[in-house]
């Protein structure tokens, strides 16, 4: 990662890139940024400058020995210190070192732009503690006491410091104020709230402004290749965090199919009770849907059902003129309105039972196109009891 593709402030690229040009850098730093944003680039960015061979023009190579093993995040003298549990992968004494492949895989599928919750995700950990562990520590004061491999710089980027478990930080602190020559301490932090005050005062801030909404919206254009519109309306609701924003745009695909399926479902339910005419209610176009769904990964279809129980609430709303509590985005407004009429106080609530029940069947692995077959024909039921 080169200083020239972190979407941050130049003038804050120059400073650190000054600090190390002058041999003025600290040895512990605190950049201070929210999750998910640029904070792990430039920290990556800024070691990669430390270490590289043929830094020029306050960036650095990109092609050195150094900068290549960088772009892997395997340099020997990186170490990556990170949140970890008990995981699927690691049964006992979890510590970062054990990770460090998922992480590394992790970072890259993010492009660097990391979020604390979509780790835990991936951690696959249940009511488990994620955490910065004494482990961690041990295992900071165990490298630290060996030379650097490259005979520079050993540098530790530590990733989420406010994890920092209460057992951990005096280890970490001790390490902080009695510093080896030649060692940097890069803590990762979105706020300064939950770190030691004996530890935030070992070390040199630097703050990193907000990712603007702007820079947002050309990204999920020019990365993710939305349309200006998408982008703009992502880039509003990420909270200026570009990996909510990503999120948010895969949830944003999930949410057009679901609005495809449900105003299928409900089109087709209406006419059996306006028209009777089985023909007209176009069931095979339903039978597809129900073969699509089916090979749709279980949290898919556990969504689809939520969703459709949430547009029967909005749907009951609707029909009894509680616009004003509705939440629905503009395209599902047009199909509440239409189907509101099948939803009455008579049926809206065993219909809403129909979907809790689906929802169980779903969890308990039901086969999917019995469940989804089922659940439309008791649609089609309870329209005609309305
Ligand atoms: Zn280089």
């Amino acid at each position: 990662m080169q200083f020239k593709d972190v979407m941050v402030d130049e003038g804050l690229k120059r400073h650190l890139a000054l600090l190390a040009d002058e041999n003025r850098i600290s040895h512990a730093q605190l950049f201070l940024g929210k999750n998910g944003t640029h904070n792990f680039a430039l920290a990556v960015a800024f070691a990669q400058y430390i270490c590289c061979e043929d830094k020029h023009d306050g960036d650095s190579c990109g092609k050195c020995h150094s900068c290549k093993m960088f772009e892997k995040l395997q340099h020997p003298d990186l170490h990556l210190i990170f949140p970890n549990c008990i995981a699927r992968s690691v049964k006992k004494d979890p510590e970062s070192d054990l990770f460090a492949q998922d992480f590394r895989d992790f970072v890259f599928e993010h492009n660097y732009h990391i979020d604390f919750n979509d780790w835990v995700k991936e951690l696959k950990s249940e009511n488990k503690v994620v955490s910065i562990n004494i482990r961690d520590c041990a295992s900071i004061i165990r490298k630290n006491s060996v030379r650097a491999h490259e005979n520079g710089y050993k540098i530790y980027i530590v990733w989420m410091a406010e994890k920092l478990h209460h057992t951990a930080a005096p280890k970490l602190l001790k390490t902080l104020e009695e510093p080896e020559n030649k060692t940097l301490f890069i803590l990762l932090a979105e706020s300064t709230d939950a770190i030691l005050p004996t530890i935030l005062s070992r070390t040199q801030l630097v703050k990193l402004p907000p990712m603007p909404e702007e820079v947002i919206k050309q990204h999920l254009i020019d990365e993710e290749c939305l349309s200006e519109e998408e982008a703009a309306d992502i880039a509003a609701i990420s909270e200026n965090n570009y990996a909510k924003a990503l999120s948010l745009k895969n949830e944003s695909l999930e949410l057009h199919q679901f609005q495809k399926y449900y105003a299928a479902f409900v089109k087709s339910a209406s006419t059996y009770v306006t028209s009777g005419n089985l023909e007209e209610m176009n069931y095979p176009e339903i039978q597809d849907i129900i073969k699509e769904i089916s090979k749709s990964s279980k949290d898919f279809q556990r969504n689809l059902m939520h969703y459709f129980s949430r547009m029967f609430r909005n749907e009951l709303l609707v029909s009894q003129k509680d616009n004003l509590l509705v939440k629905a985005t503009a395209e599902e407004y047009k199909t509440l309105e239409t189907y509101a009429p099948f939803f009455t106080l008579k049926n809206a609530m065993p219909l809403y039972n129909e979907c809790n029940k689906a929802s169980r069947h779903l969890e308990r692995n039901a086969n999917t196109m019995l469940v989804f077959t089922d659940f439309y024909f008791k649609l089609a039921e309870f329209f005609s009891k309305r």
